[in-house]
């Protein structure tokens, strides 16, 4: 039987964080042995916030080199980079012609994009759940690992598919959103405002590139309180965002150990927060050091993006064939 397909992508607009790890790293790495896996670097959707695209190209060296650092293994996965597939920008367009712009303006991230660049209100910014669609269809894919900010996106991408299968006939299979756990994931800022984000909140997100005072720095700022006057109280959300980084970071005997001092109203949050940075650095550094090391082999680089990209082109042009034939498109 063939696996199911598995699309992903991050975009190259700033350094990779502990969100794109939970939402989406993490689950790349352990898709990779169990589905044919799609994951790329959206540097067309960079292009929306009008980036200075020298940084945008060392921004996606990074994010490959990132994302091998954490584990995903070339060899085994579609690592590649979107503008190096044109077959996604045919798509797209067809899919533009299935999209309505009332629908369109009323999305979450078109309505924030709208309010935080007011003056630079693109086409292309208008039309992101679009070609968000068309990188997913393009593969077939079914399954996409991202974080809880996605879902509205994935919701859209299904709608074109159907718009598209009762249109030209049955071509696409519907994606859906995916996480190893049954919720999709949020990593909050350590300030307990908004989200881990490449670009904002800087100071309250933990970054796979932070050297090791600054991690322990961040942690030691984190958000807590008094601590809970009731025992098995429910925990306030900007705790359980430390709970749950510490899950990833520490041993499951240290996780308890917290979770039965909150649970008994013992919990010290100054002990709590010198363990997670402890092992938040003995996580990150790893990382740090070799995507530092993969970013400095341009050889190697240059072989994995050249491999990504044949092999993303392959599947991408079958599903154009079958695009073009739904639609009559095909004239040879
Ligand atoms: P982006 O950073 O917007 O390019 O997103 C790349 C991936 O990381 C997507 O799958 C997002 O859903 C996920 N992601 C980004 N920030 C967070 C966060 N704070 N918590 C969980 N997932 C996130």
């Amino acid at each position: 039987m063939s696996k199911e397909v598995v699309l992903s992508g991050i975009r190259p607009t700033g350094l990779l964080h502990l969100g794109n790890y939970f939402g989406a790293m993490r689950n790349y790495v352990r898709m990779q042995d169990e589905y044919d896996c799609y994951f790329f670097v959206a540097n067309w959707h960079s292009l929306t916030t009008h980036p200075d695209t020298k940084e945008l190209q060392s921004s996606v060296y990074r994010v490959i080199a990132e994302n091998m650092a954490c584990g995903l293994d070339p060899n085994k996965v579609a690592l590649y980079i979107q503008s190096d597939v044109p077959e996604i920008a045919e798509l797209y367009l067809y899919l533009n012609m299935l999209a309505y712009k009332g629908e369109l303006e009323k999305t979450t991230s078109f309505k924030d994009k709208a309010r935080s660049q007011p003056d630079n209100i693109n086409a292309g910014l208008l039309t992101y759940p679009v070609l968000q669609a068309a990188d997913i269809l393009i593969h077939r894919a079914v399954k996409v690992p991202v974080g809880k900010d996605q879902e509205q996106n994935l919701e859209m991408a299904r709608n074109f598919a159907e718009r598209f299968n009762y249109r030209y006939g049955d071509t696409f299979p519907l994606p859906y959103a995916f996480n190893y756990n049954s919720e999709l994931v949020k990593i909050m800022g350590l300030d307990g405002n908004g989200k881990m984000s490449k670009s904002e909140n800087q100071m309250s997100t933990l970054y796979l590139a932070d050297d090791d005072d600054t991690i322990r720095k961040k942690i030691m700022k984190a958000k807590t309180d008094s601590g809970p006057t009731e025992t098995n109280a429910a925990k306030p959300d900007y705790i359980e965002n430390l709970f749950t980084l510490l899950k990833i970071a520490s041993d499951a005997a240290v996780v308890k150990k917290f979770e039965d001092d909150f649970n008994n109203c013992q919990v010290r949050y100054g002990d709590m927060k010198k363990q997670l940075a402890d092992d938040m650095i003995r996580f990150i550094q790893p990382i740090r050091e070799r995507a530092a090391a993969i970013q400095a082999d341009k050889a190697l680089l240059a072989k994995v993006i050249k491999q990504g990209a044949e092999k993303a082109r392959t599947s991408a042009d079958a599903t154009l064939q079958l695009v073009r034939k739904a639609i009559g498109m095909n004239y040879m």
